[in-house]
């Protein structure tokens, strides 16, 4: 029996006004999907392996993924469908990772639509087993397209290769015993930042301490608590517990048991993290003993799908002459030329930001010393770079969007994060790179396409009530 692998990743952020467009997709295809030492940390190497190294007979499809970013073009989910079915006729199974969070023109949920394709080229007797990230939002159909669905159980994540294992053992029990297990599902009115809900912290630790008892639990091959992403405004979303268990019963008994005890801790989630408004945030990092103090620009975060070009943070940092800081990863196409046509050591007058998410903040006049002109790789892009000094605040410009995630970045252009007081980032929860060098990190709930204060957005779409766009709603396990 041949199985099907492959891996498709968008995180779509509906907020953004910046499409995401097929060119914007590294894509590999065919035998290099199992070459999996160069993916790395990564489900589709764990599911590789995994049925590699049970015999298993692959049949490698497409590996598709890319910044996350705002709505997918339709062409681009066409061809990402087209890539994920073109080999299906071979296999008789099929075990794939999917991101769970990619919207496209059209498709609201994208991912769900991909399982059931995958399902209709199968057909019904096939086994389809999904590893998916902590941050998608499942829904009805995709739990019936599919035998079987197991996330990530760490935010930050560090278990991806471990969750795509996991999956591919369902996989393996599928194909050895013939067992079709059931798939509990409850998804909850409720939506959080990923920001809220680290799994190094309460109360998320808690509720992964009861994801590993239930999936200890007889006849349970897995447990999800799926957080959702929070920023897409489609209407069928909300976080989710999924269970995969021998019997229905017991998978939907389990989904609502987890279910229930998310929904009774939801008013703890945001007490999780130090978070103030801009200029308190500023504040309390500048009078923080210690250095480097990590400020999260969270609202313009680019590894959720911000355009990392909203100026707002930035602003208020130099309204308060911040003395020692850094701000990374700041994305301005003409402020980046205009230094690398002065050349360091000139003083260069420009504007930063607010070019492409323009309903976050206006451009922002700026004069500054280029310091350094460079180039560099960072996560899934390289781009041209800038440094310019702005009376005190270093600024990395870059000239493509990238998103900063690891300090040996910073340092390979000369940058040592240790040496500023405050590190600005555009991110929501630090990497754990960052998270390593700080003395503390705070968030400051900054406007942009990823607002960690859901209120403040645009939702239109979402199925109301949903909490915490609607505080007095109610939900029972009933
Ligand atoms: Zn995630």
């Amino acid at each position: 029996m041949k199985i099907l692998v492959a891996s498709i990743g968008h995180e779509s952020n509906t907020f953004s006004p910046l499409p995401t467009r097929w060119a914007d997709f590294t894509v590999r295809r065919g035998d290099a999907l199992l070459d999996t030492a160069a993916l790395g940390d990564n489900a589709l190497a764990g599911i590789v392996d995994t049925l590699r190294g049970a015999g298993v007979e692959l049949v490698p499809a497409i590996h598709a993924s890319a910044l996350p970013g705002g709505l997918v073009q339709r062409d681009a989910y066409d061809r990402l469908r087209a890539g994920l079915l073109e080999r299906a006729a071979e296999a008789q199974g099929a075990c794939i990772f999917l991101h769970g969070a990619m919207v496209a023109e059209g498709v609201e949920t994208a991912d769900a639509s991909l399982v059931c394709a995958l399902r209709e080229a199968l057909g019904p007797g096939a086994p389809i087993a999904v590893a998916m990230d902590m941050h998608g939002n499942v829904t009805a159909d995709w739990v019936r397209c599919a035998d079987a669905i197991r996330a990530y159980h760490t935010a930050p994540h560090v278990d991806q290769s471990a969750t795509g294992a996991a999956a591919a053992r369902m996989m393996l029990r599928m194909l050895r015993e013939g067992l079709r297990p059931s798939i509990g599902f409850v998804k909850l009115p409720l939506m959080y930042p990923g920001e809220f809900a680290r799994t190094d912290s309460e109360p998320m630790g808690s509720i992964m301490r009861l994801v590993a008892e239930i999936e200890a639990l007889p006849g349970v091959l897995s447990a999800s608590l799926i957080k959702t992403h929070s920023w897409s405004d489609v209407y069928d979303k909300g976080i989710s517990a999924v269970v995969v268990a021998e019997g229905a019963a017991l998978a939907q008994a389990q989904a609502a048991r987890l279910a229930a005890a998310f929904w009774e801790r939801r008013y703890d989630f945001p007490k999780s993290v130090e978070a103030y408004p801009p200029d308190e945030a500023i504040a309390v990092a500048l009078g923080a003993a210690g250095q480097p103090v990590f400020l999260s620009d969270s609202g313009d975060n680019p590894t959720a799908g911000g355009t990392s070009d909203v100026p707002a943070l930035l602003g208020r940092l130099l309204a308060r002459r911040a003395p020692s800081a850094l701000v990374c990863g700041f994305w301005d196409a003409e402020a980046v030329r205009a230094c690398h046509a002065a050349g360091v050591g000139a003083m260069v007058q420009t504007t930063l930001g607010g070019k492409v998410d323009r309903a976050n903040g206006a451009p922002l006049p700026v004069t500054g010393t280029v310091r350094r002109l460079a180039e560099g790789d960072f996560y899934r892009g390289g781009s041209r770079l800038a440094v310019l000094r702005v009376s005190g605040v270093d600024v990395l410009l870059s000239e493509e969007r990238i998103a900063v995630t690891d300090p040996a970045q910073l340092r390979r252009l000369g940058l040592e994060p240790l040496e500023y007081k405050i590190v600005v980032m555009k991110q929501g929860y630090l990497f754990p790179e960052f998270e390593a060098l700080s003395v503390r990190s705070i968030l400051a709930l900054s406007p942009g396409a990823t607002h960690c204060d859901l209120t403040q957005l645009p939702f239109r779409r979402v199925r109301r009530p949903i909490y915490p766009l609607d505080a007095d709603t109610t939900w029972s396990p009933g």
